[in-house]
């Protein structure tokens, strides 16, 4: 039997003033820890939970369920701390595609959940946010691809995970930014389109004689980076290598030290010599850098660099995924079957 989530909670009155056994009183609503307790509770609409309530309940469902967490990089602190694997899109990909659980609770975006769907058919995929999508994934539909594609018919086509499952589809191959220069080599083709992201596109083409024909997309968090912010950020802090993603700018990764995917930038940290690092991609990966090299300093290159939808997903949200066994991600066979041999090609690249 599965016990509710709500067996950990506290049920108060909305609005009404609480009084905890430190003395201190509370009005506070949303979704946001509270900053004054000792441990930290969750307000939803008039129910108030404790963490460590709702972290083991979510393990105990996760027994039940016989279920895997999957969290992104970007991912608030307390998912990422739940999760069983923390990665980027090429890990989580990978991982999604070997692990034997019967359901996989994707704490991401839709394309990753989606991505894991069209590779684990017979497995429950939930996202526990049903409303976290990617605006780049967005930014290009299959039929507008299509068309693209007429006008360069020898092209191959390389989708970035971050597309929709029906862009995949029509696609030769997908990539990741830790591999998308690996990818793009591998091909035979001479003349390559690379969706959705320009960035992204232009970075691969820096490292390849192949013409490659980017689409006009972008991501909204990594557009925002400057090389203004990068003088500004190595003014403050002399010893610190810049380390950017390739969703950044060009102007921008002209100013950096590296070029990493997010996995990529916590493995530099980890063994690079260097102390100090200016980290510029979303700043929730912030929290694995300080886990998993809590020696080394690292700043955020801008403290706007968040992106909401990766910030949807929290504790009483997983709980109630694993809880209700939804929001379900299933993906249609006819389009999950051209997507799968896509992402498929990609994952065989080494
Ligand atoms: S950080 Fe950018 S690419 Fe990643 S999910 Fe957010 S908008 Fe999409």
């Amino acid at each position: 039997m599965i016990h509710g989530c709500e067996h950990a909670v506290t049920r108060l009155r909305l609005g009404i003033k609480v009084h905890y056994n430190n003395g201190v009183s509370h009005t506070r609503q949303g979704r946001e820890p509270c900053i004054f307790l000792p441990c930290r509770f969750y307000y939803t609409v008039g129910i108030m939970v404790e963490e460590g309530a709702l972290r083991e309940q979510i393990l105990a469902l996760k027994e039940e369920r016989d279920a895997v967490i999957l969290a992104h990089n970007y991912q608030v602190d307390e998912v990422q701390e739940i999760a069983d694997i923390v990665g980027d899109s090429l890990e989580l990909s990978r991982a999604a595609a070997s692990l034997e659980h019967a359901t996989i609770v994707f704490c991401g975006v839709d394309f990753m959940a989606e991505t894991a769907a069209i590779l684990s058919p017979e497995k429950t995929v939930l996202l526990p946010a049903a409303d976290a999508c990617c605006p780049m994934a967005e930014m290009v539909n299959a039929g507008e691809l299509e068309v693209l594609c007429s006008r360069f018919p020898d092209a191959a086509v390389v989708a970035y995970v971050n597309t929709t499952a029906e862009v995949k589809a029509v696609s030769d191959i997908c990539c990741t930014s830790a591999n998308a220069v690996k990818v793009v080599e591998s091909l035979s083709e001479t003349q390559v389109i690379v969706v959705p992201d320009r960035n992204l596109a232009r970075y691969v083409a820096r490292f390849t004689t192949k013409e490659i024909i980017p689409w006009e997309g972008y991501c909204i968090v990594h557009e925002r980076f400057t090389p203004e912010d990068v003088r500004r950020e190595r003014a403050l802090h002399p010893s610190a290598e810049v380390l950017v993603h390739p969703e950044c700018r060009p102007d921008v990764i002209d100013c950096a030290d590296h070029v990493f995917s997010t996995s990529g930038m916590i493995q530099h940290a980890c063994t690079s010599p260097s102390g100090e690092f200016i980290i510029g991609t979303e700043i929730g990966i912030l929290h694995g850098l300080s886990r998993k090299c809590p020696e080394k300093r690292c700043y955020p290159l801008s403290n706007r660099a968040i992106c909401i939808n990766m910030k949807k997903t929290d504790l009483p949200k997983v709980c109630a995924a694993l809880e209700r066994m939804e929001p379900q991600i299933r993906v249609p066979e006819r389009t999950a079957e051209p997507a799968r041999r896509a992402i498929e090609r990609m994952l065989a690249v080494r």
